[in-house]
């Protein structure tokens, strides 16, 4: 037995398996040719960010574009971030948006695959085994500084201005200790950690093809990472390493934030003998600050948009929310979105060459706009469905006016819907309940705000004229034939553009004659189709409204 093999028993006397066995348990996936496997990693923080999202679709597209897999790994290793089942709020933001992975963590102790577990601190002994044969190999070694020790070395390193910082070289006083000494120190109890011994050389530069960035090139590692805390548990850099190269993933796709670890993360494949995955890192999500103007990182805690809870509370539709996303990740996402307005969004010819890496702005007025369009070719019945849903949780009291006929508010929901043209008014499910309030007796007030530029005389003979007129059997086309007679005796014209040019002639054209009956059933000077709105309402009601109208004039 070499030195190094009887450190590592010492090392890790419960240890019985080998990488081998592990390469056994987690074989090469099955997959055909091309097709990517890649993994969204978060820490269980109990929350979900934007960011997180975002990152989790391009994984699964990715994937799903390939025929290959996604998984959720939940990366539980550094203990001070957890909390208390930090894992069901981040699968369930996941399904609230019908975001699902093929494998992996399915909820808080529960999951799916064959190249489990998911969560790290479960694999614990993996990481143990392959940290043991790095230090059969002679490729770590225990380092026993304390943490007095490494202030002490970073606070030198300081002072003398080294370019590099950090446990290396000449600092590393554990890197060469003898066995006897190693020996001793283990068996006098000495609480220690498990560092790599770097082969990486600070002359020599190393480089790499991001999938997103292109080439990038940067000084070879020469750190000795911790590979294992004094616990035993792996840090996030060895952790990654080990599961990536066992859960066989080919794309390594996480945030820009990690790629100055990536030539500490080559060295540790290459230590273990592992091929190297492809790495793509992700622009990361950026808002614009409301004070300084500077575009900034989203915040936790200053940003409630942050969070995809936010999304959900606000009502946005969760297609709105996925399809804002994918503008963000792919720029050609829009132009494919205006050939194929009514494509599921799984159909988008994802291409992860094309995002773009520089930061992505997170824009709610853009997300609006989206979600403007997104709501406007859902169908009535669709749209019913979700605010009915929504409200129930959000909104109680409308929810049962609204849900008290469904009916009526698929047909109130229908107007200006379902056709070539649909409006585009409604963005989240929280506004519908102003956009529909005049057509529910239970919500509507009166309130008429007639054109300041029309004479109370003239509004009144409008009403009264079209009270005389209205039938309410009429469809649009005889609606609006009525509405045009009306215009000439009553000192109007029904030609906007002769009014245009004589407005002097005329006390108003057809669109203030319409506006004068729109605002006297609705309150409103902005509707749909107002003939549609008067059927819905039905004759009795209309009447009413005409007459209260009159009545204040
Ligand atoms: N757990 C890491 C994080 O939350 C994941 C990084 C990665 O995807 O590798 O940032």
């Amino acid at each position: 037995m070499t030195n190094n093999e009887k450190l590592a028993q010492l090392l890790f006397p419960d240890i019985t398996k080998t990488p081998e066995d592990y390469e056994k348990i987690y074989p090469l996936r099955n997959l055909p040719e091309g097709a990517r496997v890649t993994r969204f990693a978060p820490s269980p923080t109990g929350y979900l960010h934007i960011g997180g999202l975002f990152g989790a679709l391009v994984d699964i597209l990715t994937a799903q574009s390939t025929g290959g897999a996604a998984f959720l790994r939940i990366e539980d290793t550094d203990q001070k971030r957890e909390i208390d089942d930090g894992v069901s709020a981040i699968v369930k933001g996941f399904d609230y948006f019908s975001v699902a992975f093929d494998e992996g963590v399915t909820g808080f102790g529960t999951e799916k695959g064959e190249y489990g577990p998911y969560t790290q601190s479960k694999r614990v002994e993996i990481y143990q085994t392959i940290a043991k044969s790095l230090v059969e190999k002679g490729l770590a070694y225990p380092c026993f500084c304390t943490a007095d020790e490494l202030t002490a070395l970073r606070e030198k390193q300081e002072s003398e201005g080294a370019l590099i910082k950090g446990y290396f070289g000449k600092y590393a006083k554990c890197r060469d200790l003898s066995f006897e000494e190693q020996e001793a120190r283990i068996k006098a109890g000495e609480s220690y950690v498990i560092r790599l011994r770097s082969q990486g050389d600070e002359n020599k530069r190393i480089a790499f093809e991001d999938v997103i960035r292109g080439k990038i090139e940067m000084p070879e590692n020469t750190i000795d990472e911790v590979l294992l805390k004094s616990d035993g548990i792996p840090t996030y850099h060895f952790a990654h390493v080990c599961d990536d190269h066992l859960m066989r993933t080919t794309h390594v796709i996480r945030g820009e934030e990690w790629i100055s670890s990536v030539p500490k993360h080559i060295e540790l494949f290459r230590a273990c003998g592992y091929k190297l995955p492809k790495f793509a890192h992700t622009p990361q999500v950026l808002k614009i600050d409301e004070e300084t103007g500077d575009k900034r990182k989203l915040s936790k805690r200053k940003d409630p948009e942050a969070a995809v809870s936010y999304f959900v509370d606000e009502g946005f539709p969760k297609e709105s929310v996925l399809e804002y996303l994918l503008t963000l990740i792919n720029s050609n996402f829009e132009d494919w979105r205006r050939a194929n307005p009514r494509e599921d969004i799984s159909k988008f010819p994802f291409n992860l060459k094309k995002m773009s890496s520089s930061g992505c702005l997170f824009d709610l007025v853009k997300l609006n706009d989206v979600s403007k369009n997104v709501i406007s070719v859902m169908s009535a019945a669709q749209v019913y469905e979700n605010v009915a849903k929504w409200t129930e949780a959000a909104d109680k009291d409308f929810c049962a006016v609204f849900t008290a006929d469904p009916v009526y508010s698929t047909a109130v929901l229908n107007i200006d819907r379902e056709c070539p043209k649909p409006r585009k008014d409604i963005a989240k499910w929280s506004e519908v309940k102003d956009y529909v309030s005049y057509l529910y007796n239970e919500l509507y007030t009166a309130d008429f705000r007639f054109d300041e530029k029309l004479d109370k005389a003239d509004i009144k003979a409008i009403l009264t004229k079209y009270l005389e007129v209205y039938d309410p059997a009429d469809g649009k086309d005889e609606w609006f034939a009525k509405i045009k007679e009306m215009c000439e005796p009553l000192g109007f014209t029904p030609n906007v553009k002769e009014y245009k040019k004589t407005p002097e002639a005329f006390k108003g054209h057809v669109g203030d004659v319409s506006g004068v009956i729109r605002m006297a059933v609705t309150s409103r000077s902005n509707t749909p189709d107002l003939c549609a709105i008067m059927q819905l309402l039905g004759k009795d009601e209309v009447t009413a409204r005409l007459n209260n109208a009159i009545s204040t004039l």
